[in-house]
């Protein structure tokens, strides 16, 4: 199908519709894909992915970031890469509440984190080649369409 075929078909009227779109080509199941500023204090974090007490993975992107970016694609992907690899081992929580503050992680737990993002960034990294080509000017939404042909 063609781009005007897709917009009208999806009645697609953003390029966050389009995000959620393609959030759901690459991850191939339901979530909820949302523009929340993450809870965490760190001012470095851009994305969360966590499971709401549904089992509905969610993601929530920074809104402070500047959609357009080649960054932002990045955290974007890496995000759905948790919701690929990982939403089924994750611990189904209260989205919209802080976590209270968990003790401190085990050397086993701090594995298991730096190994899914690790992952992460592969499966990421993979579809950032695809959509990307590095001899043409970024456009983060012909990177999204294309992605939907991934
Ligand atoms: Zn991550």
């Amino acid at each position: 199908m063609d781009k005007i075929a897709l917009v009208e078909r999806y009645n697609l009227r953003s390029v966050f519709d389009l995000m959620k779109m393609v959030a759901c080509h690459l991850t191939g199941r339901e979530l909820r894909l949302r523009v929340r500023a993450p809870l965490e204090d760190d001012k470095y974090i851009r994305g969360t992915t966590r499971v709401a007490l549904d089992g509905v993975p969610v993601v929530d992107l920074d809104p402070n970031w500047s959609t357009g970016g080649e960054q932002e694609l990045r955290t974007y992907l890496h995000e759905l890469a948790h919701v690929v690899l990982h939403s089924e081992k994750t611990k189904r929580s209260n989205v919209d509440q802080r976590e209270r503050s968990l003790p401190a992680k085990t050397p086993e737990e701090k594995a298991v984190t730096s190994s899914w993002e690790r992952e992460a960034e592969a499966w990421s990294e993979k579809r950032m080649k695809f959509a990307v080509d590095p001899d043409q000017v970024f456009d983060f939404e012909s990177a999204l369409w294309k992605l939907l042909t991934y």
